[in-house]
């Protein structure tokens, strides 16, 4: 017998690496405010998860989910400069350096 979905979903939600962060962020449309978020989730293990449940295609989703920005359900696709940033941002962080 599987449990209930609620506690589920507050489970993999406690989980989530970017617990914390303002929901601003994480619902952001434009991928500067979004940056936090997107970088929260390089870490996160409950990424599946996160794109399971919220399903961005089908909700038409508006924010981050499972490493990416979306925007009226759709993947916006990122700018080679932020790309680059994020992955400086990812380094510096395992690291301890600033890039
Ligand atoms: S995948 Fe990203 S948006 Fe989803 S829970 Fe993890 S950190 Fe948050």
């Amino acid at each position: 017998m599987h449990p209930p979905e609620a506690p589920e979903t507050d489970d993999w939600r406690a989980a989530a690496a970017c617990v914390g962060l303002s929901p601003l962020i994480v619902f952001a449309r434009r991928e500067d405010e979004a940056r936090p978020a997107l970088t929260a989730c390089g870490r996160c293990p409950v990424a599946r998860r996160c794109e399971e449940v919220v399903a961005p295609a089908d909700s038409y989703f508006d924010g981050v989910s499972a490493g990416r920005l979306w925007r009226n359900g759709r993947p916006v696709r990122a700018r080679r400069k932020d790309v680059a940033r994020s992955r400086a941002s990812e380094q510096s962080e395992r690291t301890g350096h600033q890039a």
